[in-house]
């Protein structure tokens, strides 16, 4: 069976006054959340772009543009299953995911469950096939001084066809 990977990455500007929201969670104790057309989730997005890029179908900015009002506001992971469709009727299945969230605050692993339930549910994987790893920035840079949340993640996808 033919296998292809992808990689993805993603970042978005931490603001106030909207819930912080990664890998389809809600995190409630974030005093900030991300900005962005959508609902800003980093992770979910850093995880189409690698999945497109596995199946050579472009990027995230191409299948759902910023200036289409279809997308103001939009839940991410609804996206997510929407490529995963996408996918599969190029005659691709995917078989993992794995992620790493660049995050200074708050801490997330207690929230890393819930983010691979939510994103294998969204693509017809276990959770045990999505892997989600946090790490912050040690203070250095943008990231580092809570300006931001960024993402990368790898997919790797299986031909069905
Ligand atoms: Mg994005």
């Amino acid at each position: 069976m033919s296998e292809r990977s992808g990689i993805g990455y993603d970042s978005h500007r931490l603001v106030e006054g909207r819930p912080l929201i990664l890998g389809g969670v809600v995190i409630e104790e974030a005093r900030r959340g991300l900005a962005g057309h959508s609902d800003g989730d980093a992770l979910t997005h850093a995880i189409i772009d690698a999945l497109l890029g596995a199946a050579g179908l472009g990027d995230i900015g191409q299948h759902f543009p910023d200036t289409d009002e279809r997308y103001a506001g939009a839940d991410s992971v609804e996206l997510l299953a929407e490529v995963n469709g996408f996918l599969n009727e190029h005659g691709w299945r995917v078989d993992h995911l794995d992620a790493t969230v660049i995050c200074e605050a708050p801490r997330l692993s207690p929230h890393r469950d819930e983010m691979r339930v939510a994103l294998g549910h969204a693509v017809g994987l276990d959770a045990r096939e999505v892997n989600v790893k946090f790490a912050t920035n040690e203070g250095m840079g943008a990231i580092g001084r809570g300006e931001g949340i960024a993402a990368l993640a790898v997919a790797t996808l299986d031909r069905t066809g």
